[in-house]
């Protein structure tokens, strides 16, 4: 992608505050009159497809520091006692949610995420494996996935997470530059890095991802190319390439970092577009708005068959089973509901205790909501969108039901973001970028006047 100026307006005329979509309609709409009785009756509803497996999220919230730049829902602490009391509280909230699922209990996706998960000791993985081992069976071709810090995790740690049956990692990196960790309080060197990736080739894993983040305070093209180089070097079959999230209202760990450090716009466009154009001459393929994998990683296989998926654990070639999530602030996606749980460990401690599940907010979809989010989520992961499709699932014919949306569409046709075919939507290769500013478009929910846009999402760019 080559800077031009024609470019640089269109980044001013989109970048604005908009949703990653995760999930459609995102967390802001999630209502506190979800409660847990609402979750038990998911809970059932999905339980009664007993055949189709499902996919478990174990959020593991601790870490021994707090980076400045973290938008994580983390608990900082070295005490063992403290993650023996949670690997408790964990158990048992298996074992209310296994209750109320009745016997749909196999797993096609498992994913242990943060916080540090590898912050747990040898003893502490394999206790919480068995905890879940014990109430579900991972499927043969099950993803079993774990996101890894390369300065606290041990050969050791590698070598017994394959053992039970871990089979993808996910390595943050986000910037090899010192002057940039030094700016987001992260510490990390090549040398971890590298040694654990070897490592964890070594005992056997052949899906390794590794997470990188542009927009970081100190960012410059330069240096942030160097780090890319080294990690195509290295060669895992995915990266990750997140848009920093600057949100220090909402984070206070974040106010250590001085706004003057953040690139410009411009700057930040570079950074992306620079790591583009890298990973691309690389040989990897470009995967939805902000990851690559190798040509013959499943990613890249799947989004050439218009097979990819999205959910809150990112890119997936599974189906989008239900998810159960467990763990403070963990988020469930089932029988057409989301399910968030408490986000303080405290009070996640005790509502486990007194009820057995921790809900706190969710939402319940309409036909509507199911209809958007399998727009929006299908254009963000194969960037085009077959009317088809809509009319298969749901029987709606896409000029019909989306007229009023799609006369919206008109600025990004003109501006050479998206194409009108007789047969589909696609966004052209510049318009990648743009995405979120054609999937908001869709949302039914972001125009509402009491909306505060400005604290709740990140930037579009
Ligand atoms: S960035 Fe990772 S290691 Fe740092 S505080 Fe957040 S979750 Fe913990």
């Amino acid at each position: 992608m080559k800077k031009t100026t024609s470019t640089y307006e269109l980044l001013k005329k989109y970048d604005r505050p908009g949703p990653r979509y995760t999930s459609y309609p995102t967390a802001p709409e999630f209502r506190h009159d979800f409660t847990r009785a609402d979750y038990i009756a998911a809970l059932a509803r999905a339980g009664q497809d007993v055949s189709l497996p499902l996919s478990l999220y174990v959020h593991i919230p601790f870490c021994e520091r707090r980076c400045h730049f973290c938008g994580c829902t983390t608990v900082i602490t070295n005490s063992r006692e403290s993650v023996s009391r949670y690997l408790t509280t964990l158990d048992t909230e298996l074992a209310s949610i296994s209750k109320h699922l009745g016997s749909r209990r196999s797993l096609m996706q498992l994913h242990w995420g943060g916080g540090t998960p590898t912050h747990l000791t040898i003893e502490e993985i394999e206790r919480l494996f068995h905890q879940i081992t014990d109430r579900f069976t991972i499927l043969p071709d099950a993803e079993v996935a774990i996101e890894v810090d390369p300065r606290v995790t041990t050969a050791e740690h590698i070598e017994k997470l394959r053992e039970i049956g871990f089979n993808r990692l996910s390595m943050g990196i986000q910037d090899f530059t010192p002057v940039v960790q030094a700016a987001i309080g992260r510490w990390q060197t090549l040398q971890q890095s590298e040694a654990l990736y070897h490592t964890s080739r070594a005992y056997g894993f052949r899906c390794i991802n590794m997470d990188l983040i542009y927009g970081l305070p100190k960012q410059t093209v330069a240096d942030f190319a160097h780090t890319i180089d080294e990690v195509a070097r290295m060669r895992p079959d995915r990266v990750a390439l997140y848009s920093y999230a600057y949100l220090p209202a909402q984070r206070s760990n974040q106010r250590l970092i001085n706004a003057t450090w953040l690139p410009s716009l411009e700057d930040k466009f570079r950074l992306f577009a620079t790591a583009v154009d890298k990973f691309v001459a690389a040989g990897y393929i470009q995967i939805g708005m902000d990851h690559f994998a190798l040509p013959d990683d499943e990613l890249a296989i799947s989004l050439s068959q218009q097979r990819l998926h999205r959910n809150f654990m990112g890119y997936t070639t599974k189906p989008a089973a239900d998810m159960i999530g467990i763990g403070m602030s963990a988020i469930g996606d089932l029988a057409a509901c989301y399910a968030q749980n408490i986000s303080k460990i405290g009070s996640y401690h005790t509502a486990i205790a007194t009820d057995g599940l921790a809900t706190y907010r969710g939402y319940r979809l309409s036909h509507d909501d199911l209809i958007r989010r399998r727009l929006i989520t299908f254009f963000m992961c194969n960037f085009v969108m077959p009317f088809d499709l809509l009319k298969r699932e749901f029987v709606i014919d896409y000029h019909q039901y989306f007229a009023r949306e799609d006369s919206q569409l008109d600025q990004f046709v003109a501006d050479g973001l998206l194409e009108r075919r007789p047969e589909a939507l696609a966004i052209t290769p510049v318009g990648r970028i743009f995405i979120r500013n054609v999937a908001m478009v869709f949302d039914a929910y972001l125009n509402r006047a009491d909306r505060p846009q400005q604290q709740t999402f990140s930037r579009t760019i």
